[in-house]
């Protein structure tokens, strides 16, 4: 049988505590997963700080940069067998696996390579009080060894995300994968192997969050900082972890984002644009559109219009042709979004399409399948329209003018995404000024350039990363004065 192991200065671990990693289709069991206990985050934190004095801390930033290039080439060269691994964990299907996950896995070490290259730090003259002259300039050093603590909707891409700037900026890493997803964490590290990263640079605990590897990392206190990708209320227990030895942290939270649909759109693409918002990865984006306003004029024809294309979303295993739909990533989360799915016609919700779980052949029916889902009628206040659910759903409510739009898409504690579907440039630009979010897309989703800032307001997170800004927490900026 499979085993997931540990990788911790440059080897792989076994551990004595196991636990099983379950393929959403099917629910078959594909491996063990051998869980970190303090003894192996002691070791890895040991082993990281480490690399940050030896050869890791030494190498030219010239050279660091040549060896995330290398990164990125093997994991293009092995792209099959991490698309495998991700699909094996996950169930999504494997166009969007092909097309999204494995290629930004990659091109998140690209990104930030060429960043580290060529960005400058600032400088400054001045006359001193004296009459004389001083220069200022800025400095940035690593954080040190940085704890990357990762979700299971879009493993590789989410941790390279953060592991691709922590390694550009010269700080060694130590990532805890969700336990629902370990495969591509692992196989990095033959990566990190293959391409001659030092020992220490790159490590990987498995395991879970309280009682576990999450907790005992992010509470060791030869750990720097902590990137965090995950629920708000994890977020908020890594955060009272870090209080102890104030450290930083960046987080990237949880969300429940509004689509917001005027009269004037592209009418097909709106429709095409929510569709995706609302159901690709099975709705396991934090992106993704839970809450749909659309305009009064247009309300019915959408309703219809989106109802047409879940309905027409194929569900199925991830190689099967023309699949759109993949199932939930386990039994527990499945249970969770059935339960909100009952709760919206407890409140009272008009079930426009779904609301159940598909039939399944043969063993597939034992996978986390659950159908699209929309509903109209709620209250704001229904649990659906307030809370996230994460699940392939939601809810469309009409609005008639701007102002009532931006009040519906702001009354949320969460603040990470907003999409927003208008041919007109005034009404456009007005909106993505009063959205109350860190990531306002005008006719078009999930469009990225990973040279901007990403990140979420309110309840959605803690800073922001992408770009320089990853810079701001994966380095400490050191300005030096020289009196001349
Ligand atoms: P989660 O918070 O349950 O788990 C995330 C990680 O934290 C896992 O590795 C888990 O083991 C670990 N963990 C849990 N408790 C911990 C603790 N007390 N201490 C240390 N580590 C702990 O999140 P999830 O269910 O894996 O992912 C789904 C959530 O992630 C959703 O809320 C989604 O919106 C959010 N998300 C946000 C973004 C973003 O960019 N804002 C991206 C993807 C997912």
């Amino acid at each position: 049988m499979k085993q997931y192991l540990n990788f911790i200065h440059g080897e792989f671990v076994a551990t004595a505590k196991t636990f099983e990693n379950r393929a959403p289709v099917d629910n078959r069991v594909l491996g063990l997963v051998h869980e970190a206990g303090q003894a192996e985050v002691n070791a890895a934190v040991a082993g990281a700080r480490a690399a940050l004095k030896g050869d890791w801390g030494r190498l030219s930033v010239v050279k660091r940069v040549d060896m995330l290039y290398a990164v990125a080439d093997e994991i293009n060269r092995r792209f099959d067998d991490f698309l495998q691994a991700e699909i094996a964990d996950t169930g999504k299907p494997l166009s969007l696996a092909s097309h999204i996950d494995i290629p930004r896995g990659a091109a998140n070490f690209k990104v930030f390579a060429d960043i580290i290259k060529n960005v400058p730090t600032e400088s400054f003259q001045m006359t001193t009080p004296d009459g004389g002259t001083a220069v200022s300039y800025a400095v940035r050093s690593p954080l040190g060894v940085v704890a990357v603590v990762c979700p299971w909707n879009l493993p590789l891409l989410l941790m390279t995300w953060k592991v691709g700037p922590a390694l550009a900026c010269g700080n060694t890493v130590i990532v805890k994968p969700s336990e629902e997803t370990p495969a591509t964490a692992t196989l990095l590290g033959e990566v990190m192997n293959a391409v001659g990263v030092p020992p220490g640079v790159y490590n990987v605990l498995h395991g879970f969050g309280p009682g576990s590897a999450g907790e005992f990392l992010t509470r060791h206190p030869g750990v720097s900082g902590i990137t965090f990708t995950g629920e708000t209320r994890t977020g908020e227990a890594i955060m009272a972890a870090a209080a102890k030895g104030v450290r930083p942290v960046s987080f990237e939270l949880g969300g429940k984002n509004a689509g917001i649909v005027f009269a004037d759109c592209d009418f097909d693409k709106a429709v095409a644009g929510i569709t995706r918002s609302a159901f690709e990865n099975c709705g396991q984006v934090c992106l993704g559109t839970e809450r749909v306003y659309v305009q009064r004029p247009i309300f019915d024809q959408f309703v219809a219009a989106l109802k047409e294309k879940a309905e027409a979303l194929k569900v199925g295993p991830s190689e099967q042709p023309g699949v759109g739909l993949g199932p939930l990533i386990s039994a527990e989360h499945k249970q969770k979004v059935l339960g909100y799915y009952a709760k919206a016609v407890a409140e009272g919700a008009t079930v426009v399409t779904g609301g159940g779980v598909p039939d399944m052949p043969g063993a597939l029916a034992e996978g986390h399948w659950v159908q699209p889902t929309i509903w109209t009628g709620l209250p704001e206040s229904a649990s659906v329209v307030r809370e996230e659910v994460f699940g392939p759903c939601c809810h469309i409510a009409p609005f008639d003018t701007e102002e009532e739009a931006i009040a519906l898409a702001n009354a949320t504690d969460y603040g990470l995404a907003t999409t927003v579907w208008t041919q007109n440039l005034g009404t456009a630009h007005r909106m993505a000024a009063a959205v109350e979010v860190g990531l306002c897309w005008i006719n078009s989703w999930f469009l990225r350039d990973l040279r901007t800032a990403f990140g979420g307001a309110k309840a959605s997170g803690i800073g922001r990363e992408g770009g320089v800004h990853s810079l701001e927490f994966y380095t400490e900026l050191r300005n030096v004065m020289v009196k001349l």
